[in-house]
């Protein structure tokens, strides 16, 4: 048997190709996908920013459904089983794993690429093989589209689990893209004040249905003193920065509070970039400067159980649904302002 995957080639070109559909091996799992969210390292790789990833089998926010089981899977899984799969490599035998930092895995990257042949997490095709541990069962049937979200999902919820604003607090989320809509969706629970900045009008209307309390437009609003005057005087307690901006770092640093939290949750390109922020801020305001990175598996846990029971509202993130034939025409549709999650689905 075979089966059906899209390979980035070069920007701009996407080759389907039919290969011979893998038996899983020891300790692994074929899943048939469902669906399949396009992300920005996929539209980087699309559009050709990003050069060293070809020939890439794109799609790593995926969920779909248990086809075959190999021999030593230990958790119970049976074939129709819906899962969502966590692309991460994880050894568990590294420092960082063994300190419960599998987001960080130092042999996360282990995986051996041949050049000029495919490589990729796979969710851009029919079929992926993963390992067991990779695995998440879903306890009950819920919306393809939702589960394909469980791998952000898991990253933000990592970043919110990490750098978690007390009831009452002002939490700000920089940029209302997905990454930052999904901070809004799971900050409900803490019982913050929400605000977000973002410049786009329809997002900031986006990140307002989704229960954010105020929004800033920073192409018209002076950042530091709208949140200033949003948290009476006193700062953000916690700052998500939520889009790849070193001028939205050093904001964030200038407006926090006293014993603040920056988590820079968006990677920033070039790599190599440095910011200018007066180091005074860490010494008098006690204020904390980090990130995130990922998601562990904790949080990948956590973000299915959180979709299964329908406590997180992803709904108004879903944007548009192509075959997998139409993977370019998806790949436009993604990197319009006016979308949120694009996915590619089987039915
Ligand atoms: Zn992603
Ligand atoms: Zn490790």
């Amino acid at each position: 048997m075979r089966y059906r995957r899209a390979v980035i080639t070069a920007p701009k070109r996407i080759e389907f190709e039919e290969v011979p559909l893998p038996t899983p091996g020891h300790g692994q799992v074929l899943v048939r996908v469902a669906a399949a969210a396009l992300c920005t390292w996929e539209q980087r790789v699309y559009a050709g920013i990003d050069t060293w990833s070809y020939p890439l089998v794109g799609g790593h926010e995926f969920a779909g459904t248990v086809e075959a089981i190999g021999a030593g899977v230990i958790q119970k899984l049976a074939p129709g089983d819906q899962v969502a799969v966590a692309g991460l490599r994880r050894c568990g035998q590294c420092w960082a794993c063994r300190r419960g930092y599998d987001n960080i895995c130092d042999n996360a990257h282990a995986e051996t690429r041949v050049p000029g042949t495919p490589w990729g997490p796979g969710g851009f095709g029919e079929y992926v093989i993963a390992d067991g541990y990779q695995v998440y069962r879903y306890p009950r049937p819920v919306p393809p589209l939702e589960a394909a979200l469980t791998e952000p999902l898991a990253c933000v919820l990592h970043d919110v689990k990490r750098f978690t604003p007390r009831r009452g607090d002002t939490a700000v989320v920089i940029g209302a893209g997905i990454m930052g809509l999904l901070h809004v969706a799971a900050l409900q629970a803490s019982g913050a004040y929400v605000v977000v900045s973002e410049p786009d009008p329809c997002r900031r209307t986006k990140a307002l249905e989704l229960g954010a309390h105020a929004v800033i437009d920073p192409s018209t609003e002076d950042y530091g003193e709208r949140v200033r005057c949003l948290s009476d005087g006193r700062g953000a307690s916690v700052t998500y920065v939520a889009v790849g901006s070193p001028n939205a770092v050093e904001l964030a640093v200038n407006a926090a509070a006293k014993r603040g939290v920056v988590s820079v949750y968006a990677s920033i390109h070039p790599k190599g970039t440095t910011i200018q922020v007066d180091p005074n801020i860490f010494h008098n305001k006690e204020v904390i400067l980090s990130g995130s990175m990922a998601q562990d598996h904790e949080d990948f846990l956590d973000a299915v159980s959180s979709i299964a029971r329908g406590t997180i509202e992803l709904k108004p993130l879903l944007s548009a649904v192509f075959p997998l034939d139409e993977l370019a025409c998806a790949f436009d549709a993604a990197s319009r302002p006016d979308t949120y999650r694009v996915f590619i689905a089987s039915e």
